[in-house]
């Protein structure tokens, strides 16, 4: 028994629901018939369920005896439950419940909503949709809304008769009635948890179904969207048959369909066999659009298809779980897509997304991996970096660690020994244990359980740890204190790669020229001593990309916390030489991005000088277009070095090179946000209006994001202000919070934009889904030249919190403290 009041008791289980819902679009609401079969494990006179935001009837229930009990439920708001009390006791055994019910479709993009969008047609189109995960079935259904009580759905919609409908099964029978509405029943489900239930109805269209070894696959997209489906069927068809040979299971469900809904809170969301995604993660042209976009569709896709095995079939026991849900998704995506394009070096590009979690972990206000969660709205705050980035990275070093053959038989007991039911995190490592014979609870442990992560020094032979940290801590700190660190040291006299596990103690190592961090998958950062550095510094541009990318990025942590020079760093940055992952220029792009936005006016031309001096030589090299038989990579780093020799370089062959692209119309995909870019910054008349009226012709979801986005570079505080208004006001739900974000983090504009959305604090609730406000506020906390308006952030959010996700706000409101210092530091050096 469990004493946590937002947890049901489990007296009673669901095990078969039959639920049929007719929602109204027109009005907003749905009218519901619910029935349960039960199996009452103690007997019992009360049953308590969750529900909120439902009219609820009176509640029937007929127990083991065949006895009818009715009852009047009791709803409670804060627990988000509903309780029937029964004259008598249910005696052990099945019994079912049935109720009616009537509820809402909201436009919060949770539960079962409503959105609306207007087509390419500019036809205003309605469609209603769900999203549950964590904890927002019962606001479509009364249901256990807990992970642990997995049962089977049977769903039944009726919808007028001109729109589709999906479900997470195949479709068994389509009665149409004659007056306008059909109604559709959907098989039954495997044994799964509520959040992965799902349907969906709306103007939609569906591709071929491809057959991928007896599993029928398909795409569902807004009516004129098919051409941007077959790229998505190819990774789905290959991700299917790559994780059912990796897991040695067969895909769990009847059918797969991924479907595109025009306005969704995340990227995607994994319910079994109706994958729902934002379009810009499914729907892509690989002609058009650029690499980062089409590695995102394919990277997502291979996420959501991962679990439906990690996640679907074998389900977290409670919401403390969700981070390895989260986190296994990712590190399986990431081997997914690398082995569906090797060229594409996906683990080296997984570097710059670890990092940007090492940049949040090496703060005080970071957290553990997993914590105690009691409300399930505390779970809400663990979709962020840490878990997918920061987990992930720690589940690549354990599986380097243990080697990946060895890994994968430890995953595949794991999933077949839990299949259809529920885990915690401790049954992966005894898994994982069993398979390896090491101590792979008691390393992760020290990884999972404590927040921050080491700095591995290598120094007179030995290596040492000690906890990173950006700067001294305000308050409390939740960096832990000391890891077991799977170390890996690769000599370059030899290439001999020894593993070494770094406790508290020092380990002594063998040889002279040794490389630490070997490979790139240990989540730490390194330093080295003065001799050790001199016998690796001159092997920089020899050493694996990865091992590149992650001596950029101590680098760059040693610039942000005030521990190396500008020099040095600008040093490191010209070492790299002629390289053709973009993985490393995005870092030195970023950190040079911070250090613009550090510098005083008067100093705005050595930023540019810098910027120059590193990136000239690089578009120099690699050119405004594409070369017959250049790395597939390639196009990414010219768009960087595009972006920045455009904008803070304010190179006039560059700008001339935007201007010519953007007013013919031909820009290419790769490059086409950096031209754009540069464009805006430039800020000639007539421009803005331009950009927004391809935003709204846009031929693909990219190419609608790429223009939308680009307007957060018009450089003057009306423009700035007018667009944060069309966030608001016009553009849709989903994309508001991520541009407002950008405008916030403009250098110059920021605390206006920062006024305007504080000024507008209820349509921040009204408007946009809860997970995406911190987006909103999170952009601004990259000002870093005035402490005193650093102060009234800080304020501001401490009073107002942002809903579900304060503590990623704490964090922002941390760096840009940390970035303050920075600034002041560095303005000294420039
Ligand atoms: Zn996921």
């Amino acid at each position: 028994m469990t004493t946590n009041p937002y947890r049901l008791s489990q007296s009673v289980w669901p095990v078969r629901y039959f639920v049929h819902l007719t929602p109204n679009l027109e009005s907003a609401t749905f009218d519901g018939d619910l029935m349960v079969e039960l199996d009452v494990r103690s007997a019992t006179n009360t049953i308590a369920f969750n529900a909120i935001e439902l009219e609820l009837g009176e509640v029937t229930i007929t127990d083991a005896n065949g006895a009818s009990h009715t009852a009047t439920p009791v709803m409670n708001e804060e627990f988000e439950t509903a309780t029937v009390t029964l004259a008598s006791e249910l005696p052990v055994g099945s019994a079912t419940l049935k109720v009616a019910f009537k509820g809402i479709l909201n436009d919060k993009l949770h539960g079962f909503y409503r959105s609306t969008y207007v087509d390419q047609d500019g036809v205003t189109q309605t469609i209603a949709t769900t999203q549950f995960e964590s904890t927002d079935a019962r606001r479509a259904f009364p249901c256990w809304d807990e992970p642990i009580f997995k049962a089977e759905y049977n769903v039944t919609l009726t919808v007028p008769s001109h729109l589709s409908a999906y479900s997470n099964s195949p479709e068994l029978s389509n009665t149409d009635h004659g007056n306008g509405t059909k109604t559709l029943v959907f098989g039954p489900t495997m044994k799964m948890s509520t959040y992965l239930v799902a349907f969906v109805v709306g103007p939609f269209e569906e591709s071929e179904t491809v057959d991928v070894d007896g599993v029928p696959l398909r795409i569902i997209f807004p009516k004129g969207k098919g051409h941007l489906s077959p790229f998505a069927i190819e990774v789905g068809a290959f991700a299917l048959r790559w994780f059912s040979n990796y897991f040695n299971i067969p895909y769990p469900g009847d059918k797969l369909d991924m479907i595109a809904i025009p306005d969704f809170a995340f990227g995607a969301m994994e319910n079994l066999g109706l994958v729902t995604y934002r379009e810009t993660a499914l729907l892509v042209d690989p002609a058009t659009a650029s690499q980062v976009e089409v590695e995102r569709v394919t990277e997502v896709i291979c996420h959501e298809i991962a679990h439906m095995w990690f996640g679907d079939l074998v389900t977290m026991e409670w919401w403390e779980g969700i981070w390895l849900n989260e986190a296994f998704a990712t590190f399986m995506a990431n081997a997914c897509t690398d082995a569906f394009r090797p060229e594409w070096r996906y683990w080296v590009g997984f570097g710059t997304f670890r990092d940007m979690a090492l940049q949040i972990d090496g703060l005080h206000s970071t957290r553990p991996i997993e914590y105690e969660v009691v409300s399930p709205s505390e779970s809400q705050g663990m979709f962020d970096l840490l878990t997918y980035e920061k987990g992930g990275s720690v589940l690549r070093m354990l599986q380097q660690f243990l080697g990946e053959d060895t890994f994968r038989d430890g995953i595949r007991r794991y999933l077949k020994k839990h299949a259809y039911a529920n885990t915690v995190t401790t049954d992966l490592w005894d898994a994982l244990e069993e398979a390896s014979g090491q101590p792979v609870r008691e390393i992760m442990n020290t990884w999972i359980l404590q927040g921050g992560h080491p700095q591995i020094t290598l120094e007179n032979g030995f290596l040492t740890q000690a906890p990173f940290a950006y700067g001294a801590a305000r308050g409390e700190s939740n960096i832990g204190k000391n890891w077991l660190v799977p170390v890996q040291v690769r000599s370059l006299d030899t290439g001999t790669v020894t593993n070494y596990l770094v406790g508290a103690d020092p380990v002594p190592v063998e040889g002279t020229s040794l490389v630490v961090n070997a490979g790139g998958s240990g989540v730490y950062r390194t330093r080295y001593g003065k001799d050790e550095l001199a016998a690796v510094a001159p092997s920089i541009a020899k050493l694996e990309e990865l091992e590149r990318v992650i001596i950029v990025a101590d680098a760059w942590a040693g610039l942000f916390s005030s521990n190396i020079a500008l020099d040095d760093f600008v040093a490191i940055a010209k070492s790299i030489g002629d390289d053709d992952n973009p993985a490393t220029w995005t870092t030195i792009a970023s950190a040079l991005e911070w250090v613009n936005r550090a510098a005083t006016d008067e100093q705005r031309d050595k930023v540019r000088a810098i910027v120059k001096e590193i990136f000239q030589p690089q578009l120099d090299r690699i050119g405004f277009d594409p070369r017959d038989g250049e790395d597939d990579l390639v196009p990414q780093v010219r768009a960087i070095a595009i972006s920045m020799l455009g904008t803070i370089g304010n190179s006039e062959q560059v700008q001339a090179e935007a201007q010519r692209r953007f007013d013919s119309n031909s820009l290419d995909g790769d490059t086409a946000r950096a031209f754009l870019r540069t464009v805006a910054s430039m800020n000639r008349p007539g421009d803005y209006d331009e950009f927004v009226r391809r935003y709204e012709s846009a031929g693909s979801p990219q190419e609608e994001q790429r223009y939308l986005m680009s307007l957060a570079e018009f450089p003057t505080e009306a423009q700035a202000l007018e667009t944060a208004r069309r966030c608001f006001d016009e553009f849709r739900g989903q994309d508001g919070p991520m541009l407002l974000g950008l405008l916030g983090g403009s250098r110059t504009n920021g605390p206006a934009v920062w006024r305007y959305m504080t000024s507008r604090m209820n349509d921040v609730q009204e408007k946009f889904a809860p997970n995406l406000h911190v987006r909103l506020f999170g952009g601004v906390t990259t000002y870093v030249n005035d402490p005193k308006f650093a102060e009234e952030v800080e304020a501001f959010h401490t009073a107002n919190p942002v809903a579900v996700s304060q503590r990623t706000l704490e964090q922002a409101l941390e760096k840009m403290h940390v970035g303050a210092n920075f600034a002041e530091t560095v303005r000294t050096q420039l």
